[in-house]
């Protein structure tokens, strides 16, 4: 059961399904495919890689593929809202 257009994804990292994310317009990517659990250890597991080069934030990479772009994996910063 999916309403997803571009087929299940499933992130490799914990298994979630990918969600479609429509990225903001000032960005080139259109729809994309976003892992959007917290508890994923590639979204936690970004968060100290980032951190040592901004301390001023607290930016994530979210596991995301692009459906535009043969679905290849690509990491999308969480300053991105979450979704539901
Ligand atoms: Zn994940």
């Amino acid at each position: 059961m999916s309403d997803n257009k571009f087929g299940t994804h499933t992130c490799p990292h914990c298994g979630s399904e990918l969600k479609i994310w429509i990225a903001p317009p000032e960005t080139w990517w259109g729809e994309i495919l976003v892992c959007n659990n917290n508890d994923c250890p590639y979204y936690k597991g970004s968060n100290d890689t980032i951190a040592n080069k901004r301390d001023d934030s607290r930016l994530g990479c979210r596991y995301a593929i692009d459906p535009g772009n043969e679905f290849k994996p690509f990491n999308l910063l969480s300053w991105c809202p979450t979704l539901d």
